[in-house]
């Protein structure tokens, strides 16, 4: 699940909690009796995908291609086909980004030079040079809300100077922290920029602003793996996760295993895949796909919607942080944006025999259903929603060094896989088509960061 920042920026908690390091006894936690999916796998898989091996799965590190081919393998073992248009014929979906890394950056105001400590640009351009006139002026003034100024030009795209007043000084910092380690971008097709100047000056005469950055491609792979569906092929049913996560410190000495964020719903989604394969003739085509870049803005899902028809995905179920229990008890799970489509209510039905159900999003201030891939997705129409049992408002260990197998509760998570192979199953039949979500209704991404 993606930081506040990559959606509205918000000043990070930091809890610093020592790592747990632990040898438990894992698999005395699970209860004996019939198991609709192997609990020794899903220990096997969480425990490769969240090890110190993999570093952290940062984006564009070579750990992550170790994860990558890790989950192509257990997709090829399972006996899931490639994606038809993905034209290598492989289970890894590789894409090209662009990273924008600010260079130099000078401003003048009414002919005073501003110090770079007050100073922040968020810009697609490798190079601007702008005097009066080309780029429009805005003044944050004191009692201005500059989250939302600045969240509606980044909406609306363009060349834009914004003077904010320094009693949002520590706003700012966050901001331009924030934007200094630059940004990544799937196409260059908007160009625009925002340059922010930490001033108490209102009356812009006359500026003088000169930016130059750096542009370089890199590549990123999602990991999708299929299971064609015998009677509608063409209608598909989509389960997602994100397997990327922080990386380590920038020391490198202690790393974010993400084992909740996103392991276990990576986890989910391959012990989803075998599920369904082993039980066979699924009405409708199954697609599994592991997403690349989601902490870093959603890239792996954003390209991932543009290579197939998004009018063709009748669901998306994606797992986000199931590792520990929800507030509403171990094996529990809850969605986002449950008020956007009936895809829940009609879950729910085939959970009564289980005496359980899928809750709604208990913390919506927090702002979940545009806080991972689901809501790419949603954009285009699909019921697109995230599942999750994390209790975000106090996990300790929320994008921490301790979020680590030692701190999940796997028997927990085992039930929630389990309830999602159950309430998922009418789906998988076509027997129920849930409600498109409205786009009109889905903020928009913003154009610039
Ligand atoms: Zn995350």
């Amino acid at each position: 699940m993606m930081n506040i920042f990559n959606t509205q920026m918000k000043t990070a908690n930091n809890f610093r909690l020592k790592a747990l390091v632990a040898a438990i006894a894992i698999t005395s936690s699970f209860s004996s009796f019939a198991e609709l999916i192997s609990s020794k796998q899903v220990i096997k898989d969480i425990t490769y995908l969240a090890g110190d091996n993999l570093k952290g799965r940062a984006s564009f590190s070579p750990e992550i291609e170790k994860a990558a081919d890790y989950i192509a393998k257990r997709f090829a073992d399972i006996g899931l086909k490639p994606l038809a248009s993905n034209e290598n014929s492989s289970f890894l979906q590789s894409f090209t980004v662009h990273q924008i890394k600010p260079q130099a950056l000078a401003v003048s105001l009414n002919e005073n030079n501003i110090s770079s400590e007050n100073l922040a640009i968020a810009s697609t351009m490798k190079k601007l040079s702008w005097q009066q006139g080309n780029a429009q002026t805005h003044v944050i003034a004191k009692d201005d809300d500059m989250r939302a100024t600045l969240s509606k030009l980044n909406q609306s795209g363009g060349q834009h100077l914004v003077i904010i007043n320094t009693a949002h000084a520590k706003l700012f910092k966050g901001y331009q922290g924030y934007f200094k380690r630059g940004l990544t971008k799937l196409s260059l097709e908007h160009r625009g920029a925002i340059v922010m100047v930490l001033s108490d000056e209102a009356n812009i005469e006359k500026y003088n602003v000169s930016a130059s950055a750096e542009i370089t491609q890199q590549s990123l792979t999602n990991v999708v793996g299929v299971l064609p569906g015998v009677e509608s092929p063409e209608e598909v049913v989509l389960y997602s996760s994100h397997y990327d996560h922080l990386g380590t410190t920038p020391d490198g000495k202690q790393i974010y295993n993400g084992a909740d964020d996103d392991a276990s719903g990576t986890t989910a989604v391959l012990n989803l895949a075998q599920y369904y394969q082993e039980k066979g003739r699924n009405k409708r085509t199954l697609m599994f796909s592991a997403f690349t870049a989601e902490e870093i803005g959603g890239f792996g899902s954003k390209y991932f919607s543009q290579q197939l028809n998004p009018d063709d995905v009748i669901a998306m179920i994606n797992i986000e942080m199931i590792g520990k229990p929800s507030k509403f008890g171990a094996g529990t799970v809850w969605m986002t944006g449950m008020e956007r489509s009936n895809l829940g209510a009609l879950l729910n039905e085939k959970l009564v025999a289980l005496n359980t159900e899928i809750y709604q999003d208990p913390y919506p201030e927090q702002g979940l259903f545009y806080r991972s891939d689901n809501a790419t997705l949603a954009r285009l129409g699909v019921p697109a929603h995230s599942f999750s049992s994390t209790q975000l408002d106090k996990d300790q260990h929320y994008h921490q060094v301790s979020d680590n197998i030692a701190s999940l509760d796997l028997t927990s998570m085992h039930k929630v896989i389990e309830s999602l192979a159950t309430a998922t199953q009418s789906l998988v039949d076509g027997e129920v088509t849930p409600t498109r979500v409205d786009k009109e209704k889905v903020r928009a991404q913003g154009k610039i960061y």
